[in-house]
């Protein structure tokens, strides 16, 4: 994002910004997936590691059509958190608490007294949670997280827990904004269980999230397996070892790191050094009216 855009760190492109290696390959990077993102001119994703001590603002993020109208050209932010690690206790707000109006909703937080309508969840390590745009949430603290996104900036902040920034006043808030576009049925979700769907001798394969925007899977690999793939073109690939090590295609990938794999990258290979989990995140291939905007 160009609010703090990746270096690569190995390789032809060592030291290069991940904008200028994009500006370069083009879709031989990002996939023929991401044309839509690419006329943008927008890395279609973002992933970041949060270790949050303490709780983050509530708040919601727009979905593509109201950030590319309201707030020049960004893109929307569907997101989801894969928890690395969590203190006993360590508890998300994901959704309201109960039906409510837009007005009802308007008055409780200009009335700062949002509180009673949020939705906590408890977490755990391993724990995944997938966040469409329009759901109301925060991250609390005691916890640590890969955040998976679409590469978007985009927050409309509706709670602070009474806090003050810097300049001691109370940070902004973006109500109008906030309220136009949370989706206001989610109430009280389920965190859904990861969904096994391939399983072979010493791996393991589940999806987590599934979105227009990312397909973000869970890879277990026993010691010493290998497990081989190809980019051909329509999507770059994003894996990260969360516990264990790995090597791609003579990449080290000790936990916890990503690599960035090119969508013309063609074959390659994970090889588990040790017992291994991984994150596999790449993107489907776009939805008709994402090539109609
Ligand atoms: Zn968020």
């Amino acid at each position: 994002h160009e609010d703090g855009t990746t270096r690569a760190d190995n390789g032809p492109y060592a030291g290069r910004l991940l904008t200028e290696v994009h500006a370069e390959l083009g879709l031989d990077l990002v996939g023929r997936n991401n044309a839509w993102a690419r006329e943008r001119q927008k890395f279609p994703l973002l992933i970041k590691l949060l270790d949050c001590k303490a709780p983050l603002s509530v708040q919601v993020h727009p979905g593509d059509d109201y950030a590319r109208a309201h707030e020049g050209d960004e893109l929307g932010k569907t997101e989801m958190w894969y928890v690395l690690h969590a203190e006993p206790g360590a508890e998300l707000v994901l959704g309201l608490a109960k039906d409510t109006t837009r007005e009802e909703l308007r008055r409780a937080i200009t009335e700062s007294r949002l509180e009673p309508y949020l939705h906590h969840v408890a977490i755990r390590a391993g724990d995944h949670i997938c966040v469409p745009a329009g759901t109301l949430h925060a991250i609390l603290g005691g916890s640590i997280m890969v955040e998976i996104q679409q590469n978007s900036n985009t927050t409309y902040r509706v709670y602070d827990w009474g806090r003050v920034g810097k300049d001691g006043k109370p940070r902004p808030l973006h109500v109008e904004k906030a309220l136009d576009v949370v989706d206001l049925g989610v109430v009280q979700p389920r965190v859904e269980a990861a969904q096994v769907v391939e399983e072979g001798e010493g791996f393991r394969r589940a999806v987590l999230c599934r979105n227009d925007y990312f397909m973000a899977e869970r890879i277990e690999l026993a010691a010493g397996s290998v497990l081989r793939g190809t980019c051909d073109g329509d999507t770059c690939e994003i894996w990260g070892t969360i516990d264990g090590r790995v090597e791609i295609s003579g990449l080290d990938l000790p936990a916890v790191r990503f690599a960035l794999l090119p969508a013309a990258l063609g074959d390659y290979a994970v090889r588990a050094l040790s017992r291994a989990t991984l994150l596999r995140t790449y993107t489907p291939p776009p939805r008709p009216w994402l090539n109609e905007q």
